[in-house]
């Protein structure tokens, strides 16, 4: 199991963060301050750290040189949306940053294309008595392959990668279309709809009133 640590002093953002990342199925450790943090670097075994620059005894940066010779990602977590600080995190060799307030969707996709970048991500993801093969790109319920167009294992990629959490309509178009949203609900209603027919999910992908969709699945 993927193991992100958490370096965040603020609890309510810090406990927003580990359970979304739980959910997603992440397990998580939190540390609410520098010197803790480093404590934990130095005897646990991380594959992603998500690290608050303004944080108490040790800031982020001087973490971030204590994590550099140990190899694993970073992503950092800002509250000043200054280009400087971006730079300079980044020149410091972080992966990513995401600078607060963010989306949770925000934070999932940043996690798993640090992930990625790090070879770090699960090959198979398991949910709902179906199989993904995340490198060969197919779906399985058993033995039985779900072929999927390409725009539509996107768009379970995206609900499994989200899920529990309602999805706004505008939100899953710029996502898998990549690009802006001009209102064109039926694009995505008809994607999805096809989607989850293929999938046996009529009442697992639920149309959120007025929002969009959400899948609907227990822990
Ligand atoms: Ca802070």
């Amino acid at each position: 199991m993927i193991t992100i640590l958490i370096v965040e002093d603020e609890q309510n953002i810090s406990e927003l963060i580990r359970i979304n990342l739980t959910d997603a199925g992440y397990h998580c450790i939190c540390a609410y301050d520098g010197a803790a943090a480093a404590g934990l670097i130095e005897t646990g075994s991380f594959d992603l750290i998500l690290l608050d620059i303004m944080l108490p005894v040790i800031n982020g940066y001087e973490l971030l040189e204590y994590i550099q010779p140990r190899d694993i990602p970073v992503i950092f977590i800002t509250a000043r949306a200054g280009v400087e600080d971006r730079v300079k995190g980044l020149r410091l060799g972080a992966d990513d940053y995401l600078v607060k307030p963010f989306e949770i969707i925000e934070l999932l996709a940043r996690v798993e294309s640090v992930l990625r970048r790090n070879k770090k991500s699960d090959r198979y993801l398991e949910i709902a008595g179906i199989t993904i093969d995340t490198l060969s790109r197919t779906v399985n319920r058993g033995e039985e392959a779900i072929p999927l167009t390409l725009k539509e294992y996107e768009l379970l990629l995206l609900f499994v990668r989200s899920k529990n959490i309602a999805l706004f309509r505008e939100q899953i178009y710029e996502k898998i279309w990549g690009d802006e949203y001009m209102g064109d609900s039926r694009t995505v209603d008809l994607h999805v709809q096809r989607m989850r027919k293929k999938m046996g999910w009529e009442d697992k992908i639920i149309a959120v009133y007025k929002v969009g969709y959400r899948f609907v699945v227990n822990p």
